[in-house]
């Protein structure tokens, strides 16, 4: 595959209205998953046509120039990254920003059906750390959260990753009645085997076959169970992302939180994501978007592009309003996580 090497002159980089530097891009690089998770989709999604979706050198030639424009952290996410075909060619492109020094971190957000296949390639391609998302131990709660996943393949990418040297983060969704009681053992089970930990809020985005209402489970309630039985203290420790972390004193491991409901974390957002059809979503929680890849296919220099995206930030917004309770089941946004990427 053919990667075009990065623009030449060195554009502004990128600060939104409110003094936020962004320097952290999410990548969707499809809308496609092996899983079909009931707080993330519904069973029947329509997927984009294959048309609408960037090439691969597109996508690389996208991110670089945000790389170019400040971008220190890449992280590439879906629907599932890993099953996008020659997805790992789009990892060994990027990775020479790694070697310039221009980019700090090339991760990816999975959950983790893939890894045996690629866990090794990742470490080769520059990938040090990565998200897994997992939101139970229990092989039967797994297929019904998941509704097409089995559990064995995904612990099978673990042990992969943990092969390949990566460094392993494990993203569990709060879900009322669902992981609730099983919250302390993961977190037992997951510093145990020296992975981080981070317990995410369920968002309302997009439709699905369930009512939020019934899966949303504040996070807030959570760490006041969690107190009970664990010493947790508050520490400094950041990843450039909105979790904010404890250590856990009696399993020495961190855990993080991210609460986009109970404690908005918006005055520090550094992040922009962009989907897989070259749409930039400015916020998570918001509609607004722009169109980078009619000024990315307009020409082969990066001018209309950069103009586009600076266009882009100087409307990023404050933050998200995201409700979830029984007058407000409507999602925040129409569009799913698996669009605009976690
Ligand atoms: N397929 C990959 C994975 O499973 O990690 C990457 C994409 S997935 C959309 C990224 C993360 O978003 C996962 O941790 C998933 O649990 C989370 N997620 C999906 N929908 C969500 C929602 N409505 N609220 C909160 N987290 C959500």
């Amino acid at each position: 595959m053919d990667f075009p090497s990065a623009a030449s002159a060195r554009p502004q980089d990128m600060v939104d209205p409110f003094g936020r530097d962004i320097t952290y891009l999410r990548v969707s690089v499809t809308d496609r998953c092996d899983f079909r998770c009931v707080y993330c989709m519904s069973e029947n999604m329509t997927f984009l046509p294959k048309k609408d979706v960037l090439t691969l050198e597109e996508l690389d030639r996208l991110c670089s120039a945000f790389v170019a424009k400040g971008v220190r952290k890449l992280r590439l996410t879906g629907g599932e990254p890993l099953v996008r075909r020659n997805i790992l060619s789009l990892f060994a492109a990027l990775s020479r920003h790694l070697e310039t020094g221009d980019l700090d971190e090339l991760t990816l957000t999975t959950n983790g059906s893939q890894l045996p296949k690629y866990a090794a390639e990742l470490y080769r391609r520059g990938v040090r750390r990565i998200n897994v998302s997992l939101d139970t131990l229990d092989a039967e709660k797994f297929r019904a959260i998941t509704r097409w996943g089995e559990i064995d393949q995904v612990l099978a990418g673990l042990e992969a990753a943990e092969r390949a040297g990566l460094k392993i983060k494990i993203n569990t969704v709060a879900l009322k009645d669902v992981n609730q009681a099983e919250i302390e053992d993961m977190i037992r089970w997951a510093h145990g085997r020296g992975f981080d930990m981070t317990l995410i809020e369920t968002m309302p985005l997009g439709d699905i076959d369930a009512d939020r209402v019934d899966q949303y489970l504040p996070l807030s309630r959570v760490r006041a169970e969690l107190v009970d039985r664990f010493t947790l203290e508050d520490i400094p420790y950041k990843t450039g992302g909105p979790a904010r972390y404890v250590s856990v004193k009696e399993t020495g491991g961190r855990l993080g939180f991210i609460t986009p409901l109970t404690h908005n974390f918006c005055e520090s957002c550094n992040r922009v994501r962009v989907t897989c059809t070259g749409t930039l979503f400015m916020c998570l929680g918001q509609e607004d978007a722009a169109d980078l890849r009619a000024p990315l296919r307009a020409s082969e220099g990066n001018e209309l592009l950069y103009a586009a995206i600076d266009e882009a930030i100087s409307r990023k917004p404050k933050g998200h309003d995201f409700v979830i309770d029984r007058r407000n089941r409507r999602p925040a946004v129409g569009r799913h996580m698996s669009v605009t990427g976690g």
